[in-house]
């Protein structure tokens, strides 16, 4: 059962702030929602209403905000939880993909043991913008062939189109702006 709150109460209780982490970002902070018990747990039950009957065998999630609602997410489907996370940091064997940022680029990590063909994955991060993060994590999970590859975001940026560079999946997303 899904606790009624509104999505409009839950996109107000996201604190906007300017010009971080540089001039010209409205950056979407999620702590001020995280941090109300009844929202996170609202959050939880919401994404897992959605994915419950889609057979989802880990939750693909990207470092770092993506790991806070995913590992609850996760536990919630019964799926195991996989990290995607900045060059590194995992300790183990790795697939790497470098993509292009608006100025340089960026690289994800992977272990390689980390999916087997069989899995239907569920990749979550807390917000779609652009879309190049997610899009390079999907590149990344196409390597190991799974059966199916599912995308949520907490919140998207419909302005900025990330949508467009995903479009072959299935994605949601719980709040637009
Ligand atoms: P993108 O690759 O442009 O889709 O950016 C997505 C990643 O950057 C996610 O991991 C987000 O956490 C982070 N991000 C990008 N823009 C914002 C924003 N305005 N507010 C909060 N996080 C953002």
């Amino acid at each position: 059962m899904v606790q009624e709150v509104s999505i409009e109460y839950l996109k107000d209780q996201i604190r906007n702030v300017p010009d971080f982490p540089k001039h010209g970002i409205q950056f979407k902070d999620i702590t001020t929602v995280l941090k109300q018990a009844e929202l996170f747990s609202y959050i939880v039950d919401a994404t897992v209403e959605i994915y419950k009957d889609k057979n989802i065998s880990k939750l693909v999630c990207i470092e770092a905000r993506g790991f806070i609602l995913g590992g609850a997410i996760a536990a919630r489907l019964g799926a195991g939880f996989v990290p995607i996370r900045k060059p590194g940091k995992l300790p183990a064997e790795v697939l790497r993909k470098e993509y292009s940022l608006e100025y340089g680029t960026d690289t994800l990590e992977i272990h390689k043991d980390a999916i087997e063909t069989g899995d239907t994955l569920l990749l979550h991060d807390d917000l779609l913008a652009t879309g190049g993060t997610a899009h390079a994590a999907t590149e990344l999970l196409h390597a190991f062939k799974p059966k199916k590859i599912y995308i949520n975001f907490f919140c998207e940026l419909d302005f900025l189109k990330g949508r467009e560079m995903l479009a072959n999946y299935d994605i949601s997303s719980l709040i637009h702006f």
